[in-house]
């Protein structure tokens, strides 16, 4: 091991131990109603189901659009204490757009904290987090990735075939957000590759795709795009509607009456790195989350 790597090996010990009182609190709150039924003062929308919360959220996103684009300003609220780490989003995802291997728009990471006897595990998703001021739009060729007026980052498949470019914005982004189609299949290598479902016609942004003969997406960044395409559909993305636990809530933040509204005005929400100045559209509930505040730091889920 060299000195640089037990360095940080060694914080990231001494950061795990220190934390190791409060991930027992949070691992005592994690499934429990009762303690979710504590956070003041919104008790009504925490213990609402996870189907009220969705048809809740689904009349939010219909509201919003009836508005003009820029007045709309998209958001997630994910409550950790929700998440049973199913990854029951992840796989929703993968079969929402279509992914190859190695491209994942979302995923699951599982964090452990503290030290023997005093360990627990909470579970942390993550996507990009649509931030209004994105590095790995700077980093990208010129119109390769734009900010829409509702806040989605977006990206053109036709203007990011660069690999070179592609490292670059991958850099740029704080969150590991971004991810490269090199066109291969689940199958590749088998007798039987492609298989259909590897092929099949799928939405992104405003285009109808095939991951077939070398077209877009394949050779070009990819990402996730809070499902945009379900957005304008009047659905809400596909991690958010098949999430067991209620875990995420979607929404247009610029309307008092939608539920992330409600949970960003009676919840304590951080933002993950914030200091790196991206402004992310994603918040995380830490009520209940004693230091939560330090947990949350790419270096822990990104070891
Ligand atoms: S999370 Fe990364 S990929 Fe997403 S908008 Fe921010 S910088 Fe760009
Ligand atoms: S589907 Fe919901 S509960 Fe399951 S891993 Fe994803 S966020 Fe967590």
């Amino acid at each position: 091991m060299t000195g640089q790597r037990f360095r940080r090996s060694r914080r990231q010990f001494l950061k795990l131990t220190a934390l190791g009182a409060a991930g027992t609190a949070m691992a005592s709150t994690l499934s429990s109603d009762r303690a979710i039924s504590k956070s003041p003062p919104t008790g009504s929308t925490l213990r609402a189901s996870t189907g009220d919360r969705l048809r809740r959220m689904l009349a939010d996103v219909r509201r919003a659009l009836r508005k003009p684009d820029s007045e709309r300003r998209w958001i997630m609220v994910i409550d950790p204490r929700r998440c049973v780490g199913c990854r029951a989003c992840v796989v929703a995802c993968k079969a929402e757009n279509v992914t190859p291997p190695g491209v994942s728009y979302r995923e699951v990471p599982e964090v452990e904290l503290g030290l023997y006897p005093q360990v627990n595990r909470i579970f942390m998703p993550t996507n990009c987090m649509q931030c209004d001021n994105p590095p790995c739009q700077k980093a990208a060729p010129e119109g390769a990735i734009v900010k829409r007026p509702d806040g989605i980052v977006a990206i053109d498949y036709t203007k990011f075939t660069s690999r070179e470019a592609f490292e670059a914005a991958r850099r740029a982004c704080p969150y590991a957000a971004l991810y490269w189609d090199d066109g291969t299949f689940a199958t590749t290598g088998t007798p039987s590759s492609p298989q259909p479902y590897e092929t099949r016609t799928f939405y992104e942004y405003d285009g109808v795709y095939a991951r077939t003969g070398g077209a877009p997406p394949v050779g070009s960044a990819r990402k996730c795009h809070f499902c945009v395409h379900r957005l304008e559909a009047g659905l809400l993305p596909a991690c958010v509607s098949t999430c067991i636990g209620g875990a995420m809530a979607f929404g247009d933040h610029n309307d008092p009456e939608s539920l992330v509204s409600e949970l960003l005005a009676t919840h304590r929400v951080i933002r993950v790195n914030e200091r790196a100045g991206t402004q992310p559209r994603v918040y995380y509930i830490e009520d209940e989350l004693p230091n939560v505040r330090r947990l949350i730091s790419c270096t822990v889920c990104h070891r």
